[in-house]
């Protein structure tokens, strides 16, 4: 059908080779479940903003830099980030993307995480550390959402391409990369078990 595809909203996902996943996560994990006890910070943070759930997005949110497990997997999402870029076909001129933040995010069951996009950014994303059976994915929202005024809704079984939000499962391992202006959330954790990923951000400079 001569239809054009203009301005579509790319969103990259990988898994990491599972031998390699494995033992990296059982180091960040037990890293991320240490800083919960240790970042006081953090705690008292994530009780007023993330009830009843822990994120140092606002107290250590350069884990990269203080963590030799956490600069492991930011080497290894560097090399993600550098395919999606090529895919967006940016051009960065002398510049280049960098990691600027990195923080943990411990969902227990129940615990949401509401509607946002990370400001000051170019590229973000978030690494699945563990993600229990009935945990939720990341759901996010077409982007030009204010402007459909009068759209009619669209068909229960519309492609990807058509929909006006897409939940993208989580699973321990995988990875996912977005432009940073585009709005996401997780919906409440239905699992048993914590949900536990590591968020990012990558600066133009
Ligand atoms: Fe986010």
């Amino acid at each position: 059908m001569p239809i054009h595809s203009l301005f579509p909203t790319r969103v990259y996902s990988a898994s990491l080779p599972h031998a390699r996943a494995t033992a990296l996560n059982t180091r960040l994990l037990r890293e991320c479940l240490q800083l919960r006890e240790d970042d006081v910070a953090g705690q008292r943070w994530s009780k007023r903003s993330y009830p009843g759930g822990f994120t140092s997005y606002a107290s250590a949110s350069r884990m990269h830099q203080v963590s030799p497990t956490f600069a492991a997997l930011e080497k290894l999402i560097d090399g993600h980030v550098a395919r999606f870029v090529r895919e967006l076909e940016f051009d960065l001129g002398a510049g280049r993307l960098a990691m600027s933040d990195c923080w943990v995010n411990i969902m227990p069951r129940g615990v949401t995480h509401s509607l946002h996009l990370h400001p000051l950014s170019v590229i973000s994303g978030t690494y699945y550390v563990r993600v229990p059976k009935g945990a939720p994915g990341l759901k996010f929202e077409d982007p030009r959402l204010e402007r459909f005024m009068a759209a009619p809704p669209r068909t229960a079984d519309a492609e990807d391409r058509n929909r006006a939000w897409k939940v993208l499962p989580a699973s321990a391992g995988a990875l996912l990369l977005f432009e940073s202006w585009l709005r996401h959330e997780v919906a409440p954790n239905a699992g048993n078990s914590e949900r536990v990923s590591i968020s990012f951000n990558y600066h133009w400079s």
